[in-house]
C-alpha cells in the first residue's frame, strides 16, 4: 500500500478530486475507488432529498431489515430461473398473493408475472389485449389493421407510450368539468370493431381518484347487449391496487367485476418496495394469448415467462414478499390507512389555508390535489409556491390537468409511509408561511408557465 500515492492525501487533495471530472468521455486513466466514489457521492448529494419528495409515488423507506435483504440480494438476476430456483418461485408466490388479493376466480387458472415497474405490465396488459383481438378478427376472416385502446385523457404516460410503441390508436375520453374522470357514459362514441380493451385508471395520477371500474364494466356490459362488442378492461391499478384492497374493500373494482380480464400495479409504489418492480396478474390462462408466452429451462422443467425485459434485479421481488410476510393484511391495513389519514390531515390544512380548492382529499388514494381559488390573486400561481416550497426541501409539483383542462393548474402532494404527522405539521407550516408571504407581495411574480420535464 505504501507505494499507493493517494494514501496520506486527505480526500478533496488528490489527484482526479481536485480537477473536473469529463462529462461526456471515458477518462484515460484510472482513479482509486475512494476518490471515484466520493465524486459520485457528492454530485448526487445535489438531487432532492428523497423523502422530502411529495412527487414520487415511489417508495423512498423500508426499514432497516428490507435494507439488509437488499444489500444481500442486489446480485440477483430475476431471468436466471434455473440458477435462482427459490427466487424465481418467490415471484410465482407474490403474484398469486396478488391475485387472491384481487379476488381472482381461480387461482389455479389465473397467470402473472413480476415486471420492472408498472409501465411494462400495462405494455404486457396492452398486448395481450391486441394479440387477442387480433386472434379473434383473424378467425372471423376480418382486418386487423387498426385496434384502437380506449382510456381517460388523464392516463398516464405509459399508455401514450404503448399505443405509440405497439401501434394502437388511442382513443382519449376527455376530463371534463361534467366528467372529471372516465365513468363509462361516454363510451358508445367509443367503442367499435376495433376497440381491443378499455384502461380504467385504479387512482388517477393527476389527483388520486379512483375510476369507477364497476360502472366502466356495467356501460360495456350494455354496449354488448346492444352491438355484440365484448371489450374487455385493463385496470391500471398502478398504486390503487396496493391501497383498494385494504382501505375500501367493499369497492367492487377487481377480478370480481367478470370483464376486468388483467390488473397490473407497481410493487414500488403502494407495494412498498424500492422501485423497480411491477405486477400484472391476468383473470385465467385465457384472457392472455398462449403465443406471447417464452418457456425457459427451470429446476429440468419448463417456466413460462413474458417480459419485454431479459436481465432485471430480482431483490425487489425478494422485498416484496419481505413486505407481504412482514405486515400481512393487518400491517399493510395499517401503513395505508395511517398515510390516508395524513394525506386527509394535510388536504384539510391546506383548505383552510383561504387561497385553495381542492381537487381531492386523499380519501380514494392518499394522494391530493388543490388549485388555486379562481379570481384569488394575479400576484402568483402555483408555480411559485412550488418554488418557495423547494426552497425548503420539499418537492411538491405544480403541473396542468390534461388536454380539456389545461388551463387549470393543480398541485399535488402524495403521501407515503415515512410522511409522519410531525412532518406532515412542518410542511402545512412552510406552505402556510409561503403562502403568505406571496401574498404579501406588493409587485406580481415574474409570470411562469408550465416547468418541462414534469411526468405525471
Ligand atoms: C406510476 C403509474 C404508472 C407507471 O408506473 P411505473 O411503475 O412508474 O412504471 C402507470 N399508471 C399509473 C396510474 C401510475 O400512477
Amino acid at each position: 500500500m505504501l507505494h499507493d500515492p493517494n494514501v496520506l492525501k486527505p480526500t478533496y487533495t488528490r489527484a482526479g478530486v481536485r480537477t473536473a471530472a469529463p462529462r461526456f468521455t471515458i477518462p484515460d486513466g484510472e482513479m482509486d475507488p475512494t476518490s471515484a466514489y466520493q465524486m459520485v457521492h457528492d454530485e448526487a448529494m445535489l438531487d432532492g432529498n428523497a423523502r422530502l419528495n411529495l412527487a414520487t409515488f415511489v417508495a423512498t423507506w423500508m426499514g432497516d431489515q428490507a435494507d439488509r435483504l437488499y444489500a444481500e440480494t442486489y446480485d440477483k438476476n430475476m431471468v436466471d430461473k434455473d440458477e435462482y430456483p427459490r427466487t424465481a418461485a418467490i415471484e410465482e408466490h407474490c403474484w398469486h398473493i396478488l391475485g387472491s388479493l384481487w379476488n381472482v376466480p381461480d387461482v389455479e387458472d389465473s397467470i402473472g408475472t413480476s415486471t420492472i415497474g408498472s409501465s411494462e405490465a400495462c405494455m404486457l396488459g396492452g398486448l395481450a389485449f391486441k394479440r387477442r383481438w387480433q386472434l379473434a378478427r383473424r378467425a372471423a376472416g376480418k382486418s386487423t389493421e387498426k385496434p384502437n385502446l380506449i382510456m381517460s385523457s388523464a392516463v398516464q404516460v405509459c399508455w401514450e407510450k404503448f399505443c405509440n410503441y405497439f401501434e394502437v390508436e388511442p382513443r382519449y375520453v376527455p376530463v371534463t368539468d361534467e366528467h372529471p374522470m372516465l365513468d363509462g357514459s361516454q363510451l358508445e362514441q367509443y367503442v367499435d370493431e376495433n376497440t381491443i380493451g378499455v384502461v380504467a385508471i385504479m387512482g388517477v395520477t393527476y389527483t388520486g381518484m379512483y375510476e369507477p371500474v364497476k360502472e366502466i364494466a356495467a356501460a360495456l356490459d350494455a354496449l354488448q347487449a346492444k352491438t355484440g362488442f365484448d371489450v374487455p378492461i385493463h385496470v391500471d391499478g398502478a398504486s390503487g391496487a396496493m391501497i383498494a384492497p385494504f382501505l375500501q374493500p367493499e369497492v367492487e373494482w377487481d377480478f370480481r367485476l367478470e370483464r376486468v380480464h388483467s390488473i397490473s400495479t407497481s410493487g414500488h409504489k403502494y407495494g412498498l418496495v424500492y422501485p423497480g418492480v411491477g405486477w400484472i396478474v391476468w383473470r385465467t390462462l385465457d384472457a392472455l394469448p398462449d403465443e406471447l408466452i417464452f418457456r425457459v429451462s427451470y429446476l429440468g422443467g419448463d417456466m413460462p415467462t413474458l417480459a419485454l425485459n431479459f436481465s432485471r434485479p430480482g431483490a425487489q421481488v425478494l422485498l416484496q414478499y419481505y413486505q407481504f410476510l412482514r405486515l400481512g393484511r393487518e400491517g399493510y391495513t395499517a401503513i395505508q390507512q395511517e398515510s390516508q389519514d395524513v394525506a386527509k390531515y394535510i388536504a384539510k390544512g391546506i383548505s383552510e389555508i383561504g387561497a385553495f380548492d381542492l381537487w381531492s382529499d386523499g380519501s380514494d388514494i392518499p394522494v391530493f390535489a388543490w388549485q388555486l381559488k379562481p379570481g384569488y390573486t394575479d400576484k402568483w400561481n402555483l408555480y411559485h409556491l412550488s418554488d418557495r416550497l423547494r426552497m425548503k426541501g420539499w418537492l411538491v409539483p405544480a403541473y396542468p390537468m390534461p388536454d380539456n383542462m389545461s388551463d387549470i393548474t393543480v398541485q399535488r402532494v402524495v403521501v407515503r409511509n415515512g410522511l409522519s404527522r410531525d412532518l406532515a405539521d412542518d410542511l402545512l407550516d412552510d406552505i402556510r408561511v409561503e403562502t403568505a408571504w406571496l401574498d404579501a407581495l406588493e409587485t406580481p411574480m415574474p409570470t411562469q408557465g408550465q416547468k418541462p420535464g414534469f411526468h405525471h
